[in-house]
C-alpha cells in the first residue's frame, strides 16, 4: 500500500471531489424534482403484533430520478441534511402525510397513526411547530394522527433546543418515536429526559436476532425496559413469521417489516387496504 501512496491520494482527492460535485448537484435538483413531481411517499403498515390489527403507516419518501432511476433516501437525505431544500422537501413531505391522514379518515380508518420521519436539519427548524399547527387547522386533523420519528442523532445534537421543540410540538398533541433505537452514541439518560412515547428498535437488531444471542438478548431487554417505563414499543424489519413469534412472545407491541408487507406507494394505498386489511 506504501509504494501506491500518491495514486491513492490521487483516488482520495477524486472521491472527494465528486462526492462535492454529486451534492451540489442533488441540491441543485431538489426544487426541480418537486416541481416536476418527481418525488412519492410510500407508506409502511404497523401492526399490531398480537391481534395483527393495523395501528399505522410510517411514510417513507421515493424519488424517482429521470437518468438516476430510484435514488434511496439514504442516499440524498444525508446529502440534503442542513440545507434548506431539505426544510422545503420536509414540508412537501409533512403535507403530503396530511393529505393521506384525511384520506384514511375518508375512509373510516380515523385511528391509525401516520409516522413521519424528521431529520436533524428538519427538527432545527424554528417555523416547524407553526407549520404544523397550520396544516392541523387546513386539513381539521388531530395531532394524534400523527408520530413523529427522531434518530438518536437527532436528539442528541443540540439537547437544550431538543427539548424546546419537542415541548412545543408535544403541547400541539403530537407524540415521538425514537427511531433505530440502540444504533446511535446517546446514553439512556434522555429517555428520562424527553417526552418520548414509542421506541423502535433497529432492524440491524432484528434481522440477526434467532440466530445471534447478543442480538435477541438486546431485544428482550429493550422491550422489557421499554414496556416498564411505560412506553410503547414497535420492531421495524421483521421479515419471518419465526421473527415475528419471538417478538410477540417477548411482548412487543407492534410490528413493521417485509413479513407483512413492504412499503406501498401512497396512490395504491386503498387498493392494498381493501385487500389486505380487516379491522
Ligand atoms: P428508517 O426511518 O429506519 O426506515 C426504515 C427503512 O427500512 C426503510 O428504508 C424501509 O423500507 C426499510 N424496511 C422496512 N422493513 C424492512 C424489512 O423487513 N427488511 C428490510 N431489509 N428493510 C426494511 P427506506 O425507505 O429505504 O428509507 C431509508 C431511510 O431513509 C429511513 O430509514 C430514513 O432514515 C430515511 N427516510 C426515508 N423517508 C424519509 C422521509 O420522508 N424523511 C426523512 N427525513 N427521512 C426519510
Ligand atoms: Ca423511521
Ligand atoms: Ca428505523
Ligand atoms: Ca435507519
Amino acid at each position: 500500500a506504501k509504494e501506491n501512496g500518491g495514486s491513492q491520494y490521487h483516488v482520495y482527492h477524486q472521491e472527494m471531489f465528486q462526492r462535492v460535485a454529486h451534492r451540489v448537484l442533488l441540491e441543485g435538483e431538489v426544487r426541480q424534482a418537486l416541481a416536476r413531481e418527481q418525488f412519492s411517499m410510500s407508506l409502511q403498515p404497523q401492526l399490531c403484533a398480537k391481534s395483527k390489527k393495523l395501528y399505522g403507516f410510517e411514510a417513507l419518501i421515493r424519488w424517482k430520478h429521470p437518468e438516476r432511476g430510484m435514488i434511496s433516501p439514504e442516499d440524498f437525505i444525508p446529502i440534503l441534511e442542513n440545507s434548506q431544500h431539505m426544510i422545503e422537501l420536509g414540508y412537501w413531505i409533512i403535507r403530503r402525510c396530511f393529505e393521506t391522514a384525511v384520506a384514511l379518515k375518508d375512509y373510516g380508518l380515523e385511528d391509525v397513526r401516520i409516522a413521519i420521519n424528521l431529520s436533524a436539519g428538519q427538527f432545527v427548524d424554528a417555523n416547524l411547530p407553526h407549520f404544523l399547527q397550520s396544516l392541523l387547522a387546513e386539513f381539521s386533523l388531530d395531532a394524534q394522527n400523527f408520530e413523529l420519528e427522531l434518530t438518536e442523532q437527532t436528539l442528541v445534537k443540540d439537547i437544550d433546543h431538543t427539548i424546546a421543540m419537542m415541548e412545543a410540538l408535544k403541547v400541539l398533541g403530537f407524540s415521538f418515536a425514537i427511531d433505530d433505537f440502540g444504533t446511535g452514541y446517546s446514553s439512556l439518560a434522555y429517555l428520562k429526559r424527553l417526552p418520548v412515547d414509542v421506541i423502535k428498535i433497529d432492524k440491524s437488531f432484528v434481522f440477526g436476532m434467532l440466530e445471534n444471542h447478543s442480538d435477541y438478548q438486546i431485544i428482550k431487554s429493550t422491550i422489557a425496559m421499554v414496556k416498564n417505563l411505560g412506553l410503547t414499543v414497535v420492531a421495524e424489519g421483521v421479515e419471518t413469521q419465526a421473527q415475528l413469534l419471538s417478538l410477540t412472545e417477548n411482548d412487543c407491541d407492534y410490528i413493521q417489516g417485509y413479513y407483512y408487507s413492504k412499503p406501498v406507494p401512497d396512490v395504491d394505498l386503498f387498493t392494498f387496504i381493501d385487500k389486505h386489511i380487516s379491522n
